[in-house]
């Protein structure tokens, strides 16, 4: 018999993708902030109890001296902040608190609210999700979504400089040098970092090999270079910009004499 089985993290990882996938269908079709709220209010309760769990198996129940019931949202977060797993900015817990609030209206009674503040509440709530699986839990999420999920979502105005705000808080903190920031190909914000070899964008986690053209050195995404023979006989190849291809053609095709 197969069985139906899905880890803590796993669970709370598949909660995110679906209420991402909700908030941008929400823009065409305004029923489905419902499931988008309640989606993410669950994926930020597993994450938490993830890390609790991490920290000692027992955290995890309401009451540790009685295992059966695990610990709620609102107290898995006064946990992990008195236990100092985690710093949950005032913004942080006040989305929060909103969003529980919000559950509990659609799942027991009724909801009426407006787009504009469900919008900015669920950006604040997947921007702290995405941090905190990253920093805490250490996992990549971006790396587990669909393909251009993330930057589907960062393309929407109201999440957009939320997560840019994020990524840009993010490599300040890393001390990621500026010159190494490129503009993203896939979110447009000027977010892609090719400092240390991380090659990813903060963004919307695009990763892209970079490359350096093995003519002028300068670095060029993987896809924005040409193969190219240096010797006929070996077949060895390097990789170079269009510039130096360029620069390359004409020389191999000037076969004339060389007085003007
Ligand atoms: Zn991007
Ligand atoms: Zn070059």
């Amino acid at each position: 018999m197969s069985k139906f089985e899905l880890s803590l993290f796993d669970n709370s990882a598949d909660f995110f993708e679906e209420s991402v996938r909700q908030a941008i269908l929400a823009e065409k079709k305004i029923g489905s902030w419902k499931y988008a709220i309640l989606f993410i209010v669950q994926s930020i309760e597993l994450a938490l109890k993830e890390q609790l769990s991490r920290a000692h198996p027992l955290l995890i129940w309401e009451d540790v001296d009685k295992p059966g019931r695990t610990v709620g949202l609102e107290r898995a977060l006064r946990r992990i902040s008195n236990a100092e797993l985690a710093v949950v900015t005032e913004v942080e817990t006040r989305a929060i608190n909103q969003a529980l609030r919000w559950r509990n209206e659609i799942t027991h009674y009724k909801i009426s609210e407006s787009v504009r503040n469900l919008k900015m509440n669920f950006a604040t709530l997947a921007g702290f999700y995405l941090d905190f699986v990253r920093d805490k839990l250490g996992i990549d999420i971006s790396g587990r979504l669909p393909a251009e999920m993330l930057s589907e979502l960062s393309l929407i105005e109201d999440y957009r400089s939320e997560l840019i705000n994020r990524a840009r808080k993010r490599m300040d903190e890393e001390q990621i040098c500026p010159a190494l920031v490129w503009q993203c190909p896939e979110c447009q914000a000027n977010t892609f970092v090719i400092d240390n070899d991380i090659n990813c964008c903060y963004t919307c986690g695009l990763k892209e090999a970079v490359r350096q053209c093995g003519f002028c050195d300068e670095y060029f995404f993987g896809w924005e270079l040409n193969h190219y023979a240096v010797d006929l006989h070996t077949s060895d190849t390097i990789w170079i910009c269009d510039n130096c291809k360029k620069h390359q053609d004409h020389n191999e095709n000037f076969d004339g004499d060389w007085d003007d």
